[in-house]
């Protein structure tokens, strides 16, 4: 039987409305508007699609953004003396640097230079250790977002096991935390999995997947989880985003895994609307700290 295809367009719009009637009595009851600045390095062409989504979602639930675009001979120096002036500018309540960052500036430098009342992405050390010690101040965009996909779609996530394919900074590892957690934005029916994290040295992978009650593929390699990884009414959460002759396509093997699974994500329109809404979120959220 194919299996449930998680909306994660639907689900995003009606977090984007939630969020537009906040951002309204927000304004309302401070007196201003918060606003993200984006800072993009070189002609990425990828990235400027991102921020341009980004840009978008902003003007749709009522948050100001400002670009700034630089070229792709920026020094590590000149953005970091930006980066210096947008954490002291009192308009500015997020910080959203695109990656990748051009060769030559270290990423690490850049974002550590954010400030943590601005880091709307949740990248600072200082908000990860905050998440990993379960008093979180900003949720990690791609996480958050799939928790809420899995939360908004009924998926109950307490006592199942989950296993995350994939292990960076930005995806795997704080996914792992936040569906660890006693309790989250959801509530305590959101958090409380089991959790296994996989990575390319995991030995028996497809046995380790194939124990997953909910797998999530946070890898970046077109069609690499096929139906024998995949238990039989598993959910699968796609995150991966590669660009084939066909278009985007996710990590997952859709058509085969959605004869399998119980639920899946589709790529395009699962995992990335979500990434994009919970930004805003976190820009809300940076706002009603900077009063
Ligand atoms: P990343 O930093 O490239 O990490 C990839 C992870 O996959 C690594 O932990 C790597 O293991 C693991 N891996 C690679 N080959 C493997 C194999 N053969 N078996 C098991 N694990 C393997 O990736 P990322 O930044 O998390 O991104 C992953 C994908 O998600 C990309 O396609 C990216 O474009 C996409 N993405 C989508 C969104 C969204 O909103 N939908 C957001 C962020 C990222 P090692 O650590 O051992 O190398």
């Amino acid at each position: 039987m194919a299996a449930r295809v998680l909306d994660g367009k639907a689900i995003a719009d009606q977090i984007q409305s939630e969020l537009a009637e906040e951002m309204a009595s927000f304004i309302q009851d401070s007196g201003f508007v918060p606003c993200l600045a984006a800072v993009l390095v070189g002609e990425d062409a990828a990235s400027q699609v991102y921020v341009r989504n980004k840009q978008r979602a902003c003007q749709r639930v009522g948050i100001d953004s400002k670009l700034h675009q630089l070229p792709d001979d920026t020094s590590e120096q000149e953005l970091l003396e930006l980066i210096a002036r947008l954490n002291k500018d009192h308009t500015i309540h997020g910080i959203l640097v695109q990656l990748p960052l051009p060769d030559g500036i270290s990423t690490v430098r850049v974002l550590d230079a954010v400030h943590p009342l601005k880091d709307v992405d949740a990248f600072h050390p200082e908000n990860v250790g905050r998440i990993s010690q379960g008093r979180p101040r900003f949720l990690p965009c791609t996480p958050h977002g799939i928790q809420q996909l899995l939360s908004r779609s009924d998926i109950p996530v307490a006592g199942k096991h989950a296993v995350v394919v994939g292990r960076s900074d930005i995806v795997g590892k704080p996914l792992v935390m936040l569906l660890a957690q006693r309790d989250s934005t959801r509530g305590p029916e959101a958090a409380n999995a089991t959790v296994t994290i996989c990575h390319s040295r995991t030995a028996e992978l497809p046995t380790v997947t194939r124990s997953a009650d909910i797998l999530v593929a946070a890898i970046g390699r077109a069609g690499f989880i096929t139906a024998e990884m995949v238990k039989p009414g598993a959910v699968v959460i796609d995150v991966g985003i590669n660009r084939s002759e066909e278009g985007l396509v996710g990590d997952v093997d859709f058509a085969a895994v959605s004869e399998v699974a119980g639920a899946i994500t589709p790529v395009p329109g699962g995992v990335g609307p979500l990434t994009v809404t919970m930004l805003m979120y976190n820009t809300l959220e940076a706002a009603r700290l900077s009063i």
